[in-house]
């Protein structure tokens, strides 16, 4: 244990996905801001996605933040060489193979404990072992989950009545027990559901994996949620009060990056200049382009994304569409209708690759958002103030547009109606262009419906910025958090 003259310092540990680094890294970075020392722990070849995000807190700022690098046992396990990132998995063995690794951390974890001692870990919800560890030194273990507490309260509801062994078939339609508001869902549509071919559900690694997160959760010192209260009161108040789990929400913390350096840096390079992004956003109406991206993970197929290039055309909207495919792809004849960047030139851009996305959600042209509802972006458009079409794919994505659509009823779902088997995108559940097209429209379009959603939606943007400020919700929480963890270092 610390002594009271040592400065607090708390290690960070997220799995190694974007989705899951970024939002611990700003976390980090906030809570240096307090005089908090912080150390990310991480793999070498995701050092770099670390080092350029944490550069100007360390330079610029001079606040107190290092990073530690932990081998990963990338041969030992049998994934391919260079595969320590859950964005370089290409098939489900190697999903499996990359979870065995994880656990494998556990040791190098407990060494760089020894030799540096810190007075706490916030380790990722996949690190179930890290209470554990976090035990044998006498130090507290906050979970990092990254999601909202309306899903965190979803899962622990479908864990404990388990409602869906209930219904008679994946698509017939069940309510959420014990919850705030009538939400109904379809087995479907359940996060991290691994069927066999008879629709039998399959104990996974996976499913493994998070069947220890959840003892975890409840062993572990308490859990950090990227959320602010105002956005879920009913939710905070559930996971807290009725389902006792001790609880901090200390979001949205991607607002730490403040300036258009910090944005236009955040996460991997970026396929495109900063500047001639925000050229071509400055020269465009406000709230007059839709933004469609879909996290840092989902391979849509080319049938996929020639419906929503098509989709977008017919809806008649300026968009920025960012397309996980390399720029030396060969492009037009597989999966964009011909001529259609000619036809788009000046109305639409693709960026091809990594998009700078909290700055262009950011910029006042952007007025709707067409989303995975994975729950970083999810959060970045309610930051945004944005409309959203939700069009959830895999994990609690599903859970989220229950939350956008129903609760906070600032989105319209453009249909998806069941989880990518395996995480992996299909045609099996293709969405047509008309429902992309009529998605877009009932966002972007003048009608009563959109201006009341885009109210709502500003509202709660203007929320998520106050709870940040000094003395609001997350800004509080986040300083209590502190000042306990400072007793308990004591
Ligand atoms: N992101 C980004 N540019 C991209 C793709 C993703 O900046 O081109 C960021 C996005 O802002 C978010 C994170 O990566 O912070 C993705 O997390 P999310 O939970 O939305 O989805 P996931 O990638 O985990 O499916």
């Amino acid at each position: 244990m610390g002594s009271k003259s040592r400065q607090l310092h708390i290690f960070f540990f997220p799995l190694m996905a974007p989705g899951h680094m970024l939002p611990v890294i700003d976390t980090a970075r906030l809570i240096t801001t307090q005089g908090v020392k912080a150390t990310i722990i991480t793999t070498p070849l995701n050092e770099p996605f670390v080092s350029k995000t944490i550069e100007r807190t360390k330079t610029c700022s001079g606040f107190n933040i290092d990073i530690k690098t932990i081998k990963f046992p990338t041969v030992e396990v049998g994934l391919p060489e260079g595969c320590e990132n859950i964005d370089s998995l290409t098939s489900v063995e190697n999903s499996a193979s990359f979870l065995t690794a994880t656990g494998m951390l556990r040791q190098p974890l407990e060494q760089l404990l020894q030799d540096y001692r810190p007075h706490c870990i916030v380790a990722d919800m996949f690190f179930p072992w890290a209470t554990d560890v976090a035990a044998k030194f006498g130090i507290p273990r906050l979970v990092f989950h990254v999601t909202s507490f309306f899903s965190l309260s979803t899962q622990v509801s479908l864990q404990v009545y388990e409602p869906h062994k209930k219904v008679l078939s994946d698509s017939e339609p069940f309510v959420i027990p014990n919850f705030p508001d009538e939400i109904k869902l379809t087995r479907m549509k359940m996060a991290n559901q691994f069927n066999d071919k008879e629709g039998a559900v399959l104990e996974t690694e996976f499913t493994k994996v998070l069947k220890e997160a959840n003892e975890a959760d409840v062993r572990s010192y308490g859990v950090v949620v990227n959320s602010f209260y105002e956005l879920e009161p009913a939710y905070a108040n559930h996971y807290i009060k009725v389902l006792g789990r001790k609880a901090w929400h200390i979001g949205p913390v991607s607002l730490c990056n403040k300036d258009v350096e910090d944005k236009g840096q955040r996460g991997n390079e970026s396929s495109i200049d900063k500047h001639e992004c925000l050229k071509w956003l400055n020269a465009k109406n406000s709230d007059s382009v839709v933004y469609i991206c879909f996290g840092s993970l989902a391979n849509l197929t080319n049938s996929q994304l020639m419906e929503i290039a098509m989709g977008l055309e017919a809806s008649e909207q300026q968009f920025i569409w960012v397309v996980k495919k390399g720029k030396d792809e060969k492009e037009e004849e597989d999966w964009l209708p011909k001529g259609f960047e000619k036809r788009m030139e000046g109305k639409g851009l693709i960026i091809r690759g990594w998009a700078p996305q909290v700055l262009i959600l950011d910029h006042g042209a952007v007025g709707g958002f067409v989303t995975h509802c994975g729950w970083n972006s999810t959060l970045e458009g309610v930051t945004a103030g944005v409309p959203m079409v939700t069009w959830p794919m895999f994990a609690e994505q599903f859970y989220n547009e229950k939350l956008v659509t129903e609760v906070l009823k600032i989105g319209v779902p453009v249909g998806a109606d069941q989880q990518f088997v395996n995480l992996m995108a299909n045609d099996a559940y293709i969405i047509k262009k008309e429902a992309i097209e009529n998605a877009v429209r009932r966002i972007m379009m003048v009608s009563e419906e959109a201006k009341e959603m885009r109210s709502r939606a500003k509202a709660l943007g203007e929320m998520a910025r106050r709870a940040m400020e000094k003395g609001g919700s997350s800004d509080s929480d986040l300083k209590a958090l502190i000042e306990e963890l400072k007793i308990l270092s004591g």
